[in-house]
């Protein structure tokens, strides 16, 4: 976050944080933001004591704390006292709400002084996570993100308008006691011109990107940490079926002769393979729906899915058969048919042609023929 400023106030916020920080009474800041707590406004006499309590390279004032609220687009709005019934007059100070307070305090901690915002900000929170909450202001969002977010935050710059990257300059770097870098730029003349401030614990984010996984095909954002667990959720689900392994209840069933059948009544698990291959097979070819009901089943009393397997009991791939009646003729369709990458072109389909044919009879194939398909029914006619 930039912030052009003027000269006088980069040298004031350079010299505060050169000086050496003295004792603070946290106690006695806790005492004075419970007081404000409970009137939930904020004099700027109020935050005065309140920051002389916390740090004493604020103490002298040099630097007024309207500069920082104007810089930062904190509000300082005017409180009044609620007026008796009787009175004409009402008198008013000028004064922060009380979360903006809080979001002072935790630029200032930003800026490298030692503010304890974790004390308001934990008096504050609790109405804030509030189930019923719906919006929150822009202090209050400050406030809201404060764990998250301490001392991880971008760098702060402040700069004069000069253009101060062209220059010949001169840097010093100095420490804060809370371990925030300052380093501070200077132009031949010797005068401030540029101020980072760099938190403890910033990492620099790795740029975003929109990629493909090559493997899964899986499109995410590569440097959003959302994006990419939910491209490792997908990618684990998408390589069981690109990628299979031996499923363990495939396995147990191989000495079924009609272990890779599945029908209305088959178990759970099955269905679940099904439901995937056929999810594939849809995206795939850009359908409307998947051909399969569900993961939990199918409840076409007369759905007939296959889930080819190899001799080591991994899943190649699927098909599934249904039938229309015609007047009284009844005509099995092949809906769909998809095998893993991995294993096309390896016979999965044409190994079980026989004995589709055999048990479908004359059955046809579910419109639109991919060129693939087409050229496997050219040479396997039905
Ligand atoms: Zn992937």
């Amino acid at each position: 976050m930039q912030k052009i400023v003027s000269f006088e106030i980069l040298e004031t916020l350079w010299e505060m944080l050169n000086k050496s920080v003295r004792d603070t009474s946290p106690d006695k800041s806790k005492t004075l933001l419970n007081e404000v707590l409970i009137k939930g406004w904020a004099s700027l006499a109020d935050i005065e004591d309140i920051l002389d309590t916390l740090d004493s390279r604020i103490y002298n004032h040099t630097l007024k704390i309207e500069k920082i609220c104007e810089i930062f687009d904190i509000a300082i709005e005017t409180a009044y006292y609620k007026p008796s019934r009787l009175s004409i007059e009402v008198l008013g100070n000028e004064s922060l709400r009380i979360e903006s307070l809080a979001h002072l305090l935790i630029i200032l901690e930003q800026i490298g002084f030692n503010t304890r915002p974790e004390d308001l900000v934990n008096l504050l929170l609790p109405k804030l996570t509030e189930k019923n909450t719906i919006f929150l202001s822009a202090s209050e969002l400050q406030v809201f993100w404060f764990t998250k977010y301490r001392h991880r935050n971008s760098p702060l710059e402040f700069c004069t308008d000069e253009e101060w990257w062209r220059q010949d300059s001169k840097t010093k770097s100095i420490k804060t006691s809370s371990s925030y870098k300052v380093s501070a730029t200077f132009n031949d003349s010797g005068c401030i011109i540029h101020l980072e401030i760099r938190p403890p614990k910033f990492r620099k984010r790795p740029r975003t990107f929109s990629t493909r996984c090559k493997e899964c095909g899986y499109e995410w954002v590569k440097g959003d940490p959302e994006s990419s667990m939910y491209h490792r959720r997908e990618h684990k689900k998408r390589m069981s079926y690109l990628d299979p392994k031996p499923n363990m209840r495939m396995t147990k069933i191989m000495h079924n002769p009609d272990f890779e059948l599945v029908t209305t009544n088959s178990l759970k698990w099955k269905h679940k393979e099904m439901y995937e291959r056929a999810r594939i097979f849809k995206r795939m070819f850009h359908y409307d729906f998947v051909q399969w009901h569900s993961q939990a089943g199918d409840s076409d009393p007369n759905v007939q899915g296959y889930l080819f397997t190899n001799e080591i009991g991994a899943i190649t791939g699927a098909c599934s058969f249904r039938y229309r009646k015609y007047g009284h003729n009844i005509v099995w369709i092949l809906d769909w048919v998809w095998v893993s990458p991995k294993h096309r072109r390896t016979g999965e389909l044409s190994k079980r042609w026989e004995h589709f044919k055999t048990k479908f009879g004359k059955f046809e194939v579910q419109h639109p023929i991919s060129e693939d398909m087409q050229s496997f029914l050219n040479k396997n006619p039905i």
